[in-house]
């Protein structure tokens, strides 16, 4: 089950998991061309071995473990981070898409500062 990158990632997308990530399967990558246009970064859920490793290297505890962990505000973007695609223009403005939509949805979360964010998810 792949881990899922959330939307304390939005206003913070410093690429700290990218470095970490064994199987390079979070992108877009500061070096693709995609990087500058996305809000977050998104997680290929079939190249996720569930190391782990991306967990403590996020500073803002954007990343669950699975999609079951991931709180019910954040479930649309579980679908966000499947189908976004490198050089998959098509993929690109989907995931973008829902995560336009998710940030329209939730003025209160991103009202909340990017650190603290997380913490608001289970409320
Ligand atoms: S759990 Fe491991 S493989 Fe999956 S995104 Fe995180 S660092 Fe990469
Ligand atoms: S470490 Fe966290 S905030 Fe930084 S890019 Fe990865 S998911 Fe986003």
């Amino acid at each position: 089950m792949p881990f899922i990158i959330t939307d304390p990632c939005i206003g913070t997308k410093d690429t700290a998991c990218v470095d970490v990530c064994p199987v390079d399967c979070i992108h877009p990558r500061k070096d693709e061309a995609e990087f500058e246009r996305t809000q977050m970064l998104y997680i290929h859920p079939d190249e996720c071995i569930d190391c782990g490793a991306c967990v403590p290297a996020c500073p803002v505890a954007a990343i669950y473990d699975s999609v079951d962990s991931t709180p019910p505000s954040q479930k649309v973007l579980v679908d966000a981070n499947a189908v976004f695609r490198v050089g998959d223009e098509a993929a690109v403005a989907k995931a973008e898409e829902i995560v336009t939509s998710h940030v329209s949805a939730h003025p209160d979360l991103m009202a909340v500062p990017p650190a603290e964010r997380a913490a608001a998810h289970a409320k």
